[in-house]
């Protein structure tokens, strides 16, 4: 939201004096503006440390999926490199990317819901 107020700021054309006016009220909202873009963060983060402490999940066919522990074992979509004992929803140790989903062995797929949380992953 703040990157958003920024933008409208530096757009404004007209007289200085409603340019003026407008960067006034914009300064008046920023710390609004920062303060619901930290709680933003802060949900997002909080959702992303809860799936993370998911220790497994269903398919839609109602499957059982272990996402951590001894047995879990994970290969990775951007480099196949496969690794075991950590999140199913976690990043690459190698590669550090962020998979799209992971696969029950009935052959469903299951979405990773960090990876919608996770700026760099899209
Ligand atoms: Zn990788
Ligand atoms: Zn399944």
């Amino acid at each position: 939201m703040t990157g958003w107020l920024l933008l409208c700021l530096a757009r404004v054309r007209g007289p200085w004096w409603a340019q003026l006016l407008l960067a006034t009220c914009a300064l008046a909202v920023a710390p609004m503006a920062l303060f619901l873009d930290a709680v933003g963060v802060f949900l997002r983060e909080w959702r992303i440390v809860g799936a993370l402490g998911q220790t497994e999940t269903r398919c839609p066919r109602g499957h059982m999926v272990v996402l951590s522990g001894p047995s879990a074992a994970w290969t990775c979509s951007s480099c196949a490199y496969t690794y075991g004992g950590a999140s199913g929803w976690g990043r690459c140790p190698r590669c550090r990317s962020v998979a799209a989903y992971v696969s029950c062995p009935c052959g469903l797929s299951i979405d990773n819901p960090v990876f919608e949380l996770v700026d760099d992953a899209r």
